[in-house]
């Protein structure tokens, strides 16, 4: 059974994109100074962690994000576990963080043997809510020595992780104001958000420590690859130590002074890494023009909204999103379109649904559940020509 609306919007894509074949949700845009880079690499022999274009990446990112300090490391996931290790999560601590997000943000929780709490989501955002975050706050924890301690459970919260969804800012200034006056440390999971501003700031620049990914399907990739953002010369240092095995700096001797992994990028990856970002200006452009397109055509149809840019915000449009009235609605046009090789998806299955995480403890969920079943995201990637 055809569609009018769906066709109307296919056709759209199509247009957009010139092409009569499958049409990924996200695919990367490489070309010839991506190969040249690389090339130039692999000429230096430094295609390993230690090598100038590591650097030369840090410095463009933490220029461009407007921070003091960037630190690279070889992935998001990794950054996020980096992130709480330097903002001091203990074992058993819990970690007030999101439902709606890729499964990595509560997996660096884990890996710290801490639990993550999950509060609902904004709907205006679709980030952690100040709302709720407030609420919460106020009425379930108390203050005890300087810390802010979770009634119910009595374990202690020392970090707040909210995720900045699809590249949309979450209302980041409202969850550091109410996080400071509570003693816990922001550590913002910016890993879609490159590009993404909130009042003319970047995102990931607002809490004590934000975390960038580069991963293949990101606004612009490492292959793999991820950042540590922050203003403070303490958590840099510790940041670049604790990621090249807490190496004591010494011509030659192998000491160090804590057990710690290598989590530090890779020559070749950042090579790949300033390449690409020397194209995020005219990738964000694009994006944002295609954005604006989709808005526009969303306007004309009843069956479905597009969701726009929060107040005072300019997102990078990572991935494009649009709103259903129903779950049932959602998937007739998930079926329709993946059937014609244009690729759409849902956002993540809610994490409390998840295996792993059940049991979590949790606020009530409403906009998070009712979100996840009415929301699609379609092709937003650059044209790569
Ligand atoms: C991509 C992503 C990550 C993980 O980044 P990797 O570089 O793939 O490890 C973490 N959190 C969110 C919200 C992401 O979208």
């Amino acid at each position: 059974m055809s569609n009018k609306v769906y066709d109307e919007l296919i056709a759209f894509i199509r247009e957009h994109y010139q092409s009569k074949e499958a049409i990924p949700l996200h695919a990367p845009c490489l070309g010839q100074t991506e190969k040249k880079m690389l090339i130039d690499c692999i000429d230096s022999t430094f295609v390993s962690s230690v090598g100038k274009y590591v650097d030369q990446l840090e410095n463009q990112i933490a220029a461009y994000c407007g921070v003091k300090h960037a630190i690279a490391v070889t992935n998001g996931t990794l950054g996020l576990y980096l992130g709480l290790r330097l903002l001091g999560v203990q074992p058993g601590d819990l970690v007030l963080t999101q439902s709606l997000t890729f499964v990595a943000t509560l997996n660096a929780v884990k890996m710290h043997h801490a639990d993550p709490y999950l509060l609902d989501v904004d709907e205006n955002n679709l980030g952690l809510s100040a709302q709720k975050l407030a609420h919460f706050l106020e009425n379930e924890t108390r203050i005890e020595d300087g810390e802010c301690i979770h009634i119910s459970s009595g374990k202690i919260i020392r970090v707040c992780m909210p995720m900045h969804t699809l590249g949309f800012p979450a209302e980041i200034d409202r969850i550091c104001k109410l996080c400071r006056q509570y003693g816990i440390a922001v550590l913002e999971d910016a890993a879609e958000a490159l590009g993404s501003r909130y009042y003319e700031r970047h995102l990931g620049s607002f809490g004590d420590i934000g975390v960038l990914s580069f991963n293949g399907n990101k606004v612009i990739t490492t292959g793999g690859g991820g950042m540590l953002l922050t203003d403070s010369d303490e958590l840099a240092y510790e940041a670049k130590h604790l990621s090249t095995t807490a190496k004591m700096p010494h011509a030659w001797l192998f000491e160090h002074d804590e057990a710690a992994y290598n989590l530090r990028m890779p020559n070749l990856n950042a090579a790949l890494g300033l390449a690409q970002l020397a194209k995020l200006a005219d990738f964000l452009k694009e994006k944002r023009l295609l954005a604006s397109e989709y808005q526009h055509l969303c306007a004309s149809f009843e069956e479905f909204d597009c969701l726009p840019a929060p107040q005072n915000s300019q997102p990078n449009f990572w991935l494009n999103a649009l709103r259903f009235p129903s779950k049932a609605e959602r998937d007739e046009f998930l079926e329709y379109t993946n059937k014609r090789s244009i690729q759409t998806r849902p956002l993540w299955t809610p994490m409390h649904l998840l295996k792993p995480y059940q049991s979590t403890l949790r606020d009530h969920l409403p906009v998070t559940e009712q979100l996840a079943e009415q929301i699609v995201n379609l092709p937003s990637g650059v044209r790569c020509v």
